[in-house]
């Protein structure tokens, strides 16, 4: 099938960008989704903006001990970072799940997050690393933690455009680690785990729920508490109510939490300083 009629703008300046998003207009970044729902008349929008010539937009850099992503950054940059394998490498880790290598080098980091697909793996990850979401519009600007409310559903309003992602540092000596259960390469996963421990500190996000990421917020606490990981994978498992995803979880949970251990074997709180020990992230081989 071919698109429905559509105006195609491709402005240089966010601000330009800005002035054409709101109702009945969709943005345009990879394309990797919005295409296929173009051709399939899933999507309908009068206008679609097309963000790839704001140069602004492209920008992975890290600032202030912070990861900015930029709207039009492709999964593949993130893949290819060096200062992403060594600083955040669970979105190392996470990305290379993400299809095929033709859909990373044009799908962008910020339009995963924003199509929300319940079974996606970089905003389980994002999740984790507890991302922060600029969304800017004409009216002003915001900055958002909550952003994943749904399947395909989001917090950015249709004026808004997610300029970028923040992702804050590790805490020190953190490791992280990610695995999902797909049932074939490169194809969306059925469930996932992503994880940052450190001592006291213990994240965990779980794919699939059937809706957007969801945070382990019982089992982080059990193991900064001092649970092992099979009883914090029980624990992280719980909420799903699909038997054959719960299960999948709790043994995805098992594998992400004995990888990223901490040196000491436990995620309680250290003596001194948040996160004193000294051992360094563990990026996957190939980050
Ligand atoms: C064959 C194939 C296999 C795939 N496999 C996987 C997989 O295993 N795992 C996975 O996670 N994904 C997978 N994807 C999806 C891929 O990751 C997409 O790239 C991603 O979902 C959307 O990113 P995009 O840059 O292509 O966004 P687009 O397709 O351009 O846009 C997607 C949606 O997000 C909106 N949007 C995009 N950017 C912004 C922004 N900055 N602000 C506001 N709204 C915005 C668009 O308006 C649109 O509604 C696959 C895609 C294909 C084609």
């Amino acid at each position: 099938m071919k698109p429905a009629r559509f105006e195609y703008a491709a402005p240089d300046s966010v601000e330009e960008v800005l002035g054409l998003l709101g109702e009945e207009s969709r943005v345009l970044a990879g394309g990797q989704s919005l295409v296929p729902m173009l051709n399939l008349r899933i999507a309908r929008p009068a206008r679609v903006v097309d963000v790839n010539r704001v140069r602004e937009l492209g920008r992975l850099r890290r600032d202030g001990g912070s990861l900015w992503i930029g709207a039009t950054v492709r999964q593949a940059a993130l893949e290819r970072s060096p200062v992403v394998a060594r600083h955040w490498p669970l979105l190392a880790q996470a990305v290379r799940h993400v299809g095929h290598a033709a859909v990373r080098s044009r799908g962008t980091v910020a339009g995963s997050v924003a199509h929300a697909d319940p079974r996606a793996e970089l905003p389980v990850a994002l999740t984790a690393l507890g991302a922060r979401y600029h969304l800017r519009s004409a009216r002003g600007g915001r900055v958002v933690r909550e952003l994943l409310l749904g399947p395909l559903t989001t917090a950015i309003a249709e004026d808004e455009l997610l300029t970028a992602i923040e992702v804050p540092p590790l805490p020190a000596g953190a490791c992280t680690a990610f695995a999902e259960y797909a049932r074939t390469h490169g194809s969306f996963a059925d469930a996932g785990v992503a994880v940052v421990r450190a001592r006291g500190h213990a994240a965990i996000a779980i794919l699939g729920t059937g809706s957007h990421p969801l945070r382990a917020t019982a089992a982080e606490a059990a193991l900064r508490d001092g649970a092992d990981e099979r009883e914090a994978a029980e624990l992280a498992a719980a909420a799903l109510e699909h038997p054959h995803r719960r299960a999948l979880v709790a043994a995805l949970a098992r594998e992400v939490l004995a990888a990223a251990a901490p040196a000491s074997g436990d995620s309680r709180p250290a003596d001194g300083a948040p996160g004193a020990s000294p051992r360094p992230a563990r990026p996957e081989p190939g980050a």
